[in-house]
This record gives C-alpha cells, structure tokens and sequence, in this order.
C-alpha cells in the first residue's frame, strides 16, 4: 500500500474544496483504517464548501471532509479483536467520549463532547479513513455500497421517523429534502396510516411520490387542508416530522397537528426565529428535538428495515467519479437533486 490517497480537503478559508493528496492516516491500537468506495455529500458538506458562517466557527483548516462513507477494513489496531480484514462497512461518525453521564449512562448519541467526522476531524472524503473501531457498523451483503453510504442520513431519518409511535397514525413531513423523503418511506414503512409530505419544490415533491407511497403537496401552490378533506382525515396529523429547518413549515405544521400532536424536529431553523408558542400549548404539542442518530439503536433498526422491505434507493440521484467532485457538488447545491454519491474507487 502507498502511503499516500487522493482526499477532498477545506486547504483554505475560502468558498471550495480541493482534490489533494493527502498522506494516508496512521491509526492507533483501538482504530481501523477503512478503504473508502463511495462517499454521499450532504447539506452539512455544502456548508463547508461555501465556507458560511457555521462553517467559518467550526470547521478547522486544512481538514478532509465528508462523514458519509462506505468501504472495507483494510488495516486493524493492535488491540481491535472483534473486526475482520475484508469486512464492509459504514460507520457512526459521531465520534464519542467516555466521560460525560450520557455516555457513561449508554446514551452515546447525547454526549456534550462528540467531535465529528469531517468537521472536526479528519473525514471520509479520501480513499482511506481512520475510524475507532467502536464506530464501525459492518454491512450485511444485501446492503450496497451505494446505500452504505447514505446511512448516515437515513439515518437522521430514522431516528426522526421513529421518535413517536406511527402505526396507523396520519404522519406529515415537511420538506421533501433527501432526509424527508427517506423519513417518509420509513413512516410508511413503520405503518404509518397516510403520510404527506410538503415543499415548496416541484421537482423534489415529484421525487418523493417516485420513492415512497407518500401524498405530496406544494405549499407554494396548494392547501394543506385539501389533502386532509381527500384522506378523510378528521382532525389533523398525529405526527410530524420536520425536515425543512424552515420557519414557515413549522408553523404550518403546528396548524395542522391534532390537539395533542407530536412533532419531532431535524431540520435546523437559520438562527432564532419566532415560534408561536401560544399554540403549542394551547394545542398540548410535544415537540421533540432530534441530533445525529441513536448510537447504535438507529443502526440497528434501519439495518433491519432495509433487510426487510425498506426500499430508499431512488433517493439516490446521482453518482459521480471522485474526479469529477465538482459536478456533484452542483448537483447538490441545484436543489434538484436526490443524494449525490461519490466513488473512490
Ligand atoms: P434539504 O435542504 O435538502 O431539504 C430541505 C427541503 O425543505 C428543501 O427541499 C426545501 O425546498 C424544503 N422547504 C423549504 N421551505 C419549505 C416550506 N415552507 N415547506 C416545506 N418544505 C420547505 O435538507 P436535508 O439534507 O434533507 O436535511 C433536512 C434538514 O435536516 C435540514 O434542515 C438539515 O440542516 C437538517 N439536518 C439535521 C440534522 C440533525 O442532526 N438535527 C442532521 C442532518 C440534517
Ligand atoms: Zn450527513
């Protein structure tokens, strides 16, 4: 092996990323390194590219980027017992301490201290990642590399979607973004009686209703109350599930929950933004607050889904060689796209 990789690397404080050569990362007792195959991008890598404010606080330069990956071990620390060479994998890239209650408590995913890959540390967008050994998720042979490595955001999706009880329950979505859409399958998936989904974007819509047996409705054009009076639904929706991080959508939501409605948020609202609260209580909505994905609850549960039916692959829009990472990012930042998936191989 040569100990040097191609890696998409934030080289400078400035709007792009660049195609580098990067030496391959050493690992130590309790680490793999993984050979990357695909790599997904997400919204949060669209951040860093356009080098937005967020990004400007939390990112530091030079740093490889990405965090969404599937590949297979090709190296294991001295003390990694339990991994065998050739293994495929994705893996958890939150990267968790051993110190704070949550984790002490095994409530991994709510620990003040996780560093992420790709953020804060080195990440997945190279053709070799150094990852603990504790965060690797092996890849049963039915689940494709492809789909390996839009794990990450499906499972956002997951953990979302499974916040609240949906069996027989009327489930809106709002925002038919990658995230909503596969949020979505998995409501119908779980049982969800009638699931709907909102957005302000024809062709995204349009995509959602390809890749799930969903109700879409554009809010730029359409009511909401007019699917309700279609679907025969005689109050509201029992669940939402938001995925927009947009203001106005969570405000429509809220108007057509139930009294007594549930609503679990992923999208992230740009800064403060008005709430009326008024509402919420007046409504007895339970709003819950959604982060990452369960370490490793959500693995498992969507694991088990796509082995048992959960079909999200048409949320797979475009795939590009890694040389031509430039293409997908404008694939991306179009918003026309489903996931964009880059190959490292
Ligand atoms: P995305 O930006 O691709 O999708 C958001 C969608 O919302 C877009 O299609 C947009 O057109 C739509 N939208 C805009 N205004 C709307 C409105 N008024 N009503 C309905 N839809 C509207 O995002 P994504 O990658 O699918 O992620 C979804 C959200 O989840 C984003 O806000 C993202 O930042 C957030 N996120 C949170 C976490 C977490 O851990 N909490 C993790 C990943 C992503
Ligand atoms: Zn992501």
């Amino acid at each position: 092996m040569t100990n040097e990789m191609k890696a998409l690397v934030k080289a400078e404080p400035r709007e792009g990323l660049w195609l580098q050569t990067a030496p391959v990362p050493e690992i130590g007792p309790d680490d793999v390194l993984i050979k990357i195959n695909k790599t997904g991008i997400c919204g949060t890598d669209i951040h860093i590219w356009n080098w937005d404010e967020w990004a400007q606080k939390t990112v530091p330069v030079p740093l490889i980027t990405g965090h969404e990956f599937a590949g297979e071990i090709v190296e294991l620390g001295r003390d990694v017992k339990d991994i065998q060479l050739g293994q495929r994998c994705s893996g958890e890239g939150h990267l968790i301490g051993k110190h704070s209650r949550q984790s002490r408590a095994g409530k991994f995913h709510l620990d003040p201290e996780t560093r992420g890959i790709g953020v804060n540390e080195q990440g997945a967008f190279a053709q070799y990642l150094r990852l603990p050994a504790f965060n690797v998720v092996p890849l049963p042979d039915e689940i494709s590399d492809d789909i390996g490595a839009i794990l990450d955001p499906l499972g956002n999706a997951v953990h979302t979607a499974l916040s609240f009880d949906l069996v027989g329950e009327d489930v809106l979505v709002t925002g038919a973004g990658p995230i909503g859409i596969m949020a979505a399958a998995v409501a119908r998936h779980a049982g969800a009686r009638n699931v709907v989904i909102t957005d302000v974007n024809a062709e995204r819509l349009a995509l959602a209703a390809k890749v799930a047996d969903v109700h879409p409705v554009n809010v730029a054009k359409e009511d909401l109350n007019d699917i309700k009076a279609k679907l025969k639904m005689k109050q509201g929706f029992d669940v939402g599930l938001e995925m927009s991080g947009n203001q106005t959508a969570l405000d429509q939501m809220i108007e057509a929950m139930v009294m007594g409605g549930r609503i679990a948020m992923l999208g992230i609202p740009p800064g403060k933004s008005p709430v009326d609260w008024s509402r919420i209580v007046f409504k007895a909505i339970t709003i819950k607050g959604v982060y990452g994905r369960e370490i490793f609850e959500t693995w498992y549960k969507m694991i088990a889904m796509l082995q048992n039916g959960l079909d999200v692959s048409g949320v797979l829009t475009h795939r590009f060689k890694v040389d031509d990472f430039e293409q997908g990012f404008a694939a991306m930042k179009s918003g026309q796209s489903g996931k964009v998936v880059l190959d490292w191989r």
